[in-house]
């Protein structure tokens, strides 16, 4: 791995403007999922570490929310733009400890600046409002505060854009933050945080606590009566265990839980759009999204042409170690994410599913695994329900819209859906009867700063992105003045 900034990569964890060891001197090792070998060895924090993380953000809080909002924006903005001069290096540093091909990885490193770029702005917008008074001689105001420290517990799957997603809001909205970054992937993380304090973000105001014992350092975050707010993008297991967590401080939680992504295939459908924005939507990052379609639905009279299509297309895809040229998918992000894929095709292919295309371990070794597409899929097999997370797209056939609807609905998550067709009513109908916080219509690809990104049901709780997205990081205080 050749950075051209030797110093974007950090071997410390970051705290209060300092960078630190675990008290009891412990590392753990990032490694490349393309090849194994060892990146870097990062401290191993634990519960003590973390709380002093969350005092040296609660001693900076002061002096941080009591700056106008437009020097707070300053700072953002040339954060933002130390990570765009730094785009280059980052994505290196990314793929290098994630495992994407290099072109996603600088892609994440616009998008994820792009948070720091728009709540940079948006934070001057934190209106609060006059409200008609019910008694003649008071007042009423409300004021819109940022909500204290806030703790940030972010996935593998997105290195930067889940972390900046957060900490644009939050900082912006005058709070500051912990974050626990995934441990397949700190650092990003740090490099992060390097550009932050370029960028002359105070010490204290944003912490990164890396750490392999997760379970301690969540436990420490939600208990701990100083922080005002969990923000959490991971899994569903996880997410409900730190609400629970959270409840005994009654701490807000913004949380971007699993999807079960339902791309519909009407028989109205352009059919070369719908199989670009399922090759998008699927095989991004190597399936590794929570938006990615986990489940093609497409309808019985363009079944057949659509899946010998996208099998042509999948046929077509290159993959390797994200570092070298010109690769369209890279390793998954460990082992255990490789036999989870396996398991569910087995389940899949035991229970009578054919096979367009893969279906195994790549030739590569390792955690590739081959782009992979499952025919005549059946809501009893396991990929019906559980969200992949690797390049497999299992067709399931349908015959009309109701059954179309009922199989997308047919799900504890409500993140995102995708559907193509060209009839406007039919597109109204289904638009209005996804149970999604997100509609992809004859579109792939529905992530940007600029629209409210979230889940309904068990996907999750609070949008990020968006002038909707700093709204979860302030509180509203109602004053009523009297006596006029
Ligand atoms: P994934 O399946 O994407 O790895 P996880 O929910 O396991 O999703 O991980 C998302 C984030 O949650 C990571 O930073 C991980 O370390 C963290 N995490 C996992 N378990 C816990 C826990 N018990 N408490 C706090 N954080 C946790």
């Amino acid at each position: 791995m050749q950075l051209k900034d030797p110093t974007l990569l950090r071997q410390h964890a970051w705290i209060d403007g300092h960078w630190i060891e675990a008290d009891d001197g412990s590392h753990f090792a990032v490694t490349n999922p393309a090849d194994g070998s060892v990146l870097a060895q990062v401290p191993d924090l634990g519960a003590r570490e973390t709380r002093r993380a969350v005092a040296a953000a609660n001693a900076a809080l002061p002096a941080w929310r009591a700056r106008t909002a437009k020097e707070r924006a300053a700072v953002l903005r040339k954060w933002f733009e130390l990570i765009m001069a730094n785009q280059d290096d980052l994505a290196v540093l990314m793929t290098a400890e994630q495992g994407k091909p290099l072109a996603e990885a600088r892609g994440e490193v616009a998008y994820g600046a792009s948070f720091i770029e728009w709540f940079a702005e948006e934070g001057k917008r934190i209106y609060g409002d006059v409200i008609p008074s019910h008694g003649a001689d008071k007042r009423i105001i409300v004021l819109k505060e940022p909500i204290g420290v806030v703790a940030a517990v972010t996935p593998w799957n997105f290195p930067i854009a889940m972390i900046t997603r957060k900490a644009g809001p939050a900082l912006a909205a005058g709070c500051t933050m912990v974050i626990k970054p995934a441990e397949d992937t700190p650092l990003s993380a740090l490099a992060l945080a390097v550009l932050a304090e370029r960028a002359g973000l105070p010490a204290g105001v944003l912490n990164v606590v890396t750490t392999l014992k997760a379970p301690e350092v969540g436990g420490e975050l939600t208990a701990n009566p100083t922080v005002r707010k969990l923000s959490f993008t991971g899994s569903t297991e996880v997410g409900k265990l730190l609400m629970k967590q959270c409840a005994g401080t009654v701490k807000k939680v913004s949380l971007e839980l699993g999807g079960n992504a339902p791309f519909i295939v009407f028989d109205d459908a352009d059919l070369d759009a719908a199989v670009a924005g399922a090759m998008a939507s699927k095989y991004r990052n190597a399936g590794q999204t929570c938006v990615c379609a986990n489940r093609l639905l497409v309808q019985d009279g363009i079944y057949d042409a659509f899946a010998a299509r996208l099998a042509e297309a999948v046929g077509q895809l290159k993959v390797g170690p994200g570092l070298s040229g010109e690769v369209q998918q890279g390793p998954l992000i460990n082992d255990e994410a490789v036999a989870k894929v396996e398991t569910l095709v087995a389940d899949a292919l035991a229970k009578g599913a054919g096979l367009a295309c893969g279906g195994k371990r790549h030739a590569l070794g390792g955690t590739f695994y081959e782009p992979t597409i499952l025919t005549d899929v059946t809501p009893q097999m396991r990929v019906a329900r559980e969200e992949i997370f690797g390049p497999v797209a299992p067709l399931f056939r349908f015959h009309t819209e109701d059954e179309a609807i009922r199989m997308a609905n047919d799900t504890e998550f409500g993140l995102a859906a995708y559907f193509y067709a060209s009839h406007i009513a039919r597109i109204w109908r289904v638009a209005e009867r996804l149970e999604y916080g997100i509609v992809g219509i004859n579109e792939g690809i529905i992530s940007t700063e600029v629209a409210p990104f979230g889940g309904v049901k068990e996907s999750g709780i609070g949008r990020e992105g968006s002038k909707y997205g700093i709204e979860d990081y302030v509180e509203m205080k109602y004053l009523c003045m009297g006596g006029i």
